[in-house]
């Protein structure tokens, strides 16, 4: 009979193990908290955004792009879709955005727990894990009080995402023993910082936006919807998508801007001034905009351009007018850096793909240890693609263990 020990009672873990478990073998799940999937209480604000119907393959990022379609693919995101339903759990669709039912992760977390209970998964709490070893055939698994020996092993301990203090997460560490490539592990569906020195006066604004983002001044990707302004730079979901690859990039020290089009509701704004002067031309210039783009916005932008708010606007030179619309339809900023892991819900980078043989979650080098969920290097947008990750990951390494 096959010991397999399961190293993180989270998300991926979670499924692994209800996934793992015959009659056939023994699965331990050895978590450090006092419960299992805390992480998954948290997610979609409390709700829990766990799958999304838009699995096209744009939606995730890896250093090793090429290997996203080993994983993301047709045949596999079935059984994401089969899993649940096996479990009983009965989605709330929205614009393709899948929570469950009672709109309540705590439904997603009991259901996970409560099927790994049912098939005899036997769970460890308030059990931290420090190293694991391979000595001959069997693996030694090391916690704070005691050894555990086993057969197979499953880290799937997640990332520095969203912790207190990152030097409680040992998960890249554990794999140390293993000389296995990771990639560089970075924040992400994060905030980014700017370079500038307005962002007090903007601080607070919330607006419907378009923003472009350029890497070394090449279009990477855009992203429509509300952004927030904060006394750092920008937030929002629209940001959060961008955060991966701004992430990867300034780690390579590449310049990355976004190019915020405020009004991205009118086309031709030149126009649209030159119409609207000709009945509030003669309007100061913040009552000539009011009601147009939020008034902080306005009183910033005009700031940063130097213009005297006491001019109406067919007072405006040319020029003025020109660098106005500019400023409104194509806002320079530059990003300098993210916020830190504890404001990150993941990260990307993490263990190679190329390490890992894509059907089975099974590291290459090392038979019978599987790395799982945030851990390796995968990660998805907003919108349930990271939560699709884990389960996925988890599905599979499973799947192989049963077998
Ligand atoms: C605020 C927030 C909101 C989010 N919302 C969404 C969302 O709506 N949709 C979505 O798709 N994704 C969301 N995510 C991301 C998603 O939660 C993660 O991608 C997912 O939980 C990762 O699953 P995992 O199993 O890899 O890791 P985790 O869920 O983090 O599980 C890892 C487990 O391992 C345990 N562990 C760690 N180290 C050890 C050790 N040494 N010994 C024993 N146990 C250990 C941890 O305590 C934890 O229980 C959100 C994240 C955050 C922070």
């Amino acid at each position: 009979m096959d010991k397999i020990v399961i190293i993180g009672g989270g998300a991926s873990g979670l499924t692994c193990a209800i996934k793992a478990k015959n009659d056939n073998n023994e699965v331990i799940i050895l978590e450090k908290n006092d419960v299992c999937g805390k992480k998954i209480l948290a997610t979609g604000n409390g709700k829990c955004n766990y799958y999304n119907d838009n699995q096209d393959i744009s939606n995730y990022n890896s250093f090793n792009t090429e290997l996203i379609s080993k994983i993301i693919n047709d045949e596999n995101i079935s059984k994401v879709k089969n899993f649940f339903n096996e479990l009983g759990l009965i989605p709330k669709i929205k614009n393709g955005y899948y929570y469950p039912m009672s709109e309540q992760a705590s439904s997603i977390r009991n259901i996970l727990v409560n099927k790994a209970k049912e098939k005899d998964v036997k769970i460890i709490t308030n059990c931290n894990v420090k190293e694991i070893t391979k000595e001959d055939n069997k693996f030694v698994i090391k916690t704070t009080t005691h050894s555990i020996i086993c057969d197979k092993v499953v880290l799937s301990t997640g990332s520095y995402a969203g912790v207190k203090n990152i030097k409680d997460v040992n998960s890249y560490k554990i794999l140390d023993n293993f000389n296995l490539m990771i990639e560089n592990v970075l924040p992400t569906l994060v905030q980014l910082k700017g370079e500038g020195h307005y962002f007090r006066d903007w601080d607070g604004v919330r607006i419907d936006s378009n923003i472009k983002l350029y890497e070394d001044d090449k279009f990477i990707k855009e992203e429509n919807g509300q952004i927030q302004l904060t006394n750092y730079g920008v937030s929002g979901i629209c940001v959060f998508n961008l955060s991966s690859k701004i992430s990867r990039g300034l780690s390579h020290h590449k310049k990355e801007e976004l190019v915020i089009d405020f009004l991205p509701t009118i086309d031709n704004l030149d126009e649209y001034f030159n119409r609207r002067s000709k009945i509030l031309g003669n309007y100061k210039i913040l009552d000539f905009l009011e009601g147009l783009i939020n008034t902080k916005l306005v009183h910033t932008i005009l700031s940063i351009l130097n213009i005297d708010k006491n001019k109406t606007y067919n007072d405006l030179s040319i020029t003025e007018k020109s660098k106005l619309v500019n400023m409104i339809k194509s806002f320079k900023l530059k990003i300098t850096g993210t916020n830190d892991y504890t404001k990150a819900q993941t990260c990307t980078g993490g263990l190679d793909l190329e390490e890992l043989n894509l059907n089975t979650m099974e590291v290459i080098k090392v038979p019978n240890l599987y790395v799982i969920g945030e851990i390796i290097d995968l990660d998805g947008i907003c919108g349930g693609y990271n939560l699709t990750i884990a389960w996925l990951t988890g599905i599979l390494a499973g799947s192989d263990l049963n077998d």
